[in-house]
């Protein structure tokens, strides 16, 4: 099946190369960017500054709708669209470059990210495939407040980032409700979106998003290596309308994200807000 493009159904099963293991290290350098500031804000508070989510919006009619999937929620690799506008998501949380939030907060890009407990919190070991790391845990939870409040959205992507296909229900639902909540006592807002580590899922995953209060089950197209250079799901290589790219919050992530952008720019492409995509998608 030619799975790029569009919805693609529940029984997919993926192995691509996100959230990859430690050990690959590479050479280059780390962002010049200022030390992180320890954020003590409260939950909640929004900043004066948050105008809003960025991205452009939806016209009306040009997003065609998400198949229904039987109570459960749908499992979303790109948004159904004809128009030259793509998605850019951001998993886990490692590395928490304070350069990263100014870049967003200032020039207004829209992003959605998807944390992870253990990343967020720095326990354990990061992938080390984006460089030496700088800025591993640095804020914390205070890290995705200043991301909340430069108007991204913050996601479900589990406690622990387990494979959970190798999980009973149990379990995935402990993973799954555990994050909702923690991210909902951490920013103020209880997730509604959900991304699978590896992009490892089963029914018992969908049960338990669905359990968990979460609405979709977020999947990609592409990746995005350190570099910015753009790693295609699909045979042809080229950006397509409703992409959803995956990055990884890995040092020099400013600088990576400074040449996807452009590279997205150049090839006529525009972000959207794939909130209101998504909210488009499921109001037919
Ligand atoms: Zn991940």
């Amino acid at each position: 099946m030619f799975w790029g493009h569009r919805v693609i159904g529940v029984a997919c099963v993926l192995a691509l190369a996100a959230c990859a293991p430690a050990g690959t290290a590479s050479t280059t350098s780390p962002s010049p960017s200022s030390s992180p500031s320890s954020s003590s804000e409260a939950p909640g508070r929004k900043t004066p500054e948050a105008a809003g989510p960025p991205g452009v919006k939806p016209r009306k009619g040009e997003v065609r709708p998400i198949p229904r999937t039987g109570g459960l929620p749908p499992v979303i690799s790109s948004i159904p669209t004809e128009r030259k506008v793509v998605f850019l998501t951001i998993d886990d949380g490692w590395e928490q470059d304070p350069g990263f939030v100014r870049q967003v907060r200032d020039q207004r890009v829209p992003i959605t990210a998807f944390a992870m407990r253990d990343a967020v919190e720095a326990r354990g070991t990061p992938d080390e495939s984006g460089g030496p790391a700088r800025y591993v845990g640095a804020g914390k939870w205070g890290y995705f407040r200043q991301l909340r409040d430069a108007g991204v959205p913050v996601e479900n992507h589990t406690l622990t980032h387990p494979n959970l296909r190798l999980l009973a229900y149990p379990a995935q639902r402990r993973e799954l409700c555990g994050a909702s909540k923690l991210i909902e006592r951490e920013t103020g807002t209880r997730p509604t979106l959900f991304r699978p580590p590896f992009g490892n899922y089963n029914t018992d995953t969908l049960r338990a998003a669905r359990s968990c209060g979460l609405s979709a089950v977020l999947l990609w197209t592409a990746t995005v290596q350190p570099g910015g250079k753009i790693a295609y799901q699909v045979p042809d290589k080229k950006l397509r309308p409703g992409d959803i790219l995956l990055l990884h919050f890995r040092p020099n992530l400013a600088r990576d994200f400074r040449v996807l952008v452009n590279k997205i720019k150049r090839r006529g492409f525009e972000l959207g807000d794939l909130q209101a995509y998504l909210a488009a998608a499921r109001a037919h």
